[in-house]
């Protein structure tokens, strides 16, 4: 294989800075890119050429390397000139090893409008939402407002000033990945270019330079249904961080949570609630009223000689069951109130009440209680 110049290849003299050399590997790599010169054998020969040249030179041992032995010093086996280039592809020979690195520095960080970001949809955002009880039940809407990316209002997030069309990325073909090989294996990486979105603008947009969102705030009306709970997840698809240059936006997820209540305690879709009920009324029997979550009121029987700690269900006055037509149940817990700050009259009353009481028959579980406390205490003392 003949020796190369590589210098000569770059148009630099031998004593030229690695700035010089970066500088007129550049130019010459953007004019001979096979992208813009398709279907031009001498062109893509040239391109490979420089490659090979810069990669020596940008490289001091290297480039003392060569500078002693010249160009034979870097051939793999002659392999340099066949491989090359594959029609549509980027493929290249494995003498090219760091050819991301190339693009990084050819195209720099202002090429094409290229706005320097990588993922290409916006991101999906968590908003925190406390809820009552009674918004729970009914179902509600609520605003939302939060800071976000948003669309550019200047471009309507296209990123692109004028009426131009953003067109296909140059390097990646519209792809949004490019492949190169080294040695036996082909590696797939994000086009450095077009920052994987597949398109480059010629002229982006001044206002979000050309990435199609800005920072501002996002005010939405939410609607949240009827039998949310804490944890329930709302997503509203695409209403999330705008994405890059008009691409999908990401999810909004409203994470809820239901406020605890005065009264009222949940769990699933059934509604527990206590109620005091006075000594009469739990010995005699009556009735008492319990409200709802709807607004009305429950009239529910107390039986005579109900205990502390009964429990009365209500069906169908719960919680709504979400996403479905049916509600949970309302669970009353009733606790019998001893009387306090007694007069005069009623004191008499009671006491004549005790004096009248039948242990056995009026207080069977405490008549059982002494029982066997009897029972355990004389069998603790022999
Ligand atoms: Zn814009
Ligand atoms: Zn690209």
């Amino acid at each position: 294989m003949a020796q190369k110049d590589y210098y000569s290849v770059l148009g630099v003299k031998n004593n030229a800075s690695q700035e010089e050399i970066k500088k007129a590997y550049r130019k010459l790599a953007v004019k001979y890119h096979p992208d813009k010169n398709q279907g031009d054998k001498s062109a893509e020969e040239k391109f490979k050429e420089i490659n090979e040249a810069y990669d020596t030179l940008k490289d001091d041992q290297k480039r003392a390397a060569y500078d002693r032995y010249g160009s034979s010093a870097f051939q793999n086996g002659g392999s340099g000139s066949q491989g090359g280039f594959e029609a549509g592809g980027f493929d290249f020979s494995s003498n090219f090893s760091s050819f991301s690195d190339i693009f990084e520095e050819m195209f720099g960080s202002n090429f094409s409008g290229r706005s320097g970001n990588r993922s290409q949809p916006g991101s999906d955002i968590r908003y925190d939402m406390n809820v009552s009880l009674e918004e729970a039940y009914n179902g509600t809407r609520k605003n939302v407002k939060f800071t976000t990316f948003i669309k550019c209002d200047s471009c309507q997030g296209t990123g692109s000033a004028g009426n131009n069309k953003p067109s296909a990325c140059p390097i990646c073909h519209g792809r949004g990945s490019v492949r190169y090989r080294q040695g036996f294996v082909t590696i797939e990486r994000t086009c450095q270019t077009c920052g994987g979105s597949g398109t480059v603008l010629s002229d982006p947009c001044g206002k979000c330079s050309g990435s199609g969102r800005l920072k501002g705030e996002k005010n939405l009306d939410v609607n949240i249904p009827a039998g949310v709970d804490t944890g329930s997840k709302i997503r509203l698809a695409g209403c999330g961080e705008a994405g890059f240059k008009g691409a999908m936006g990401g999810d909004l997820y409203i994470f809820v949570n239901v406020l605890s209540h005065k009264i009222f305690s949940r769990r699933d879709s059934d509604l527990y609630c206590t109620a005091y009920i006075p000594m009469a009324t739990a010995a005699l029997g009556g009735e008492i009223q319990v409200p709802n979550l709807d607004g009305n009121m429950n009239v529910i029987k107390i039986p005579q000689g109900t205990q502390s700690g009964s429990q009365f269900r209500i069906k169908g006055k719960g919680m709504p069951v979400l996403n479905f037509s049916k509600f949970g149940d309302l669970i009353v817990e009733v606790f019998v109130e001893t009387p306090v700050s007694l007069s005069k009259k009623q004191k008499e009353i009671l006491e004549q009440f005790s004096n009248e009481k039948d242990d056995q028959a009026n207080s069977p579980k405490t008549s059982e209680f002494f029982k066997k406390l009897k029972e355990w205490f004389g069998n603790y003392k022999n």
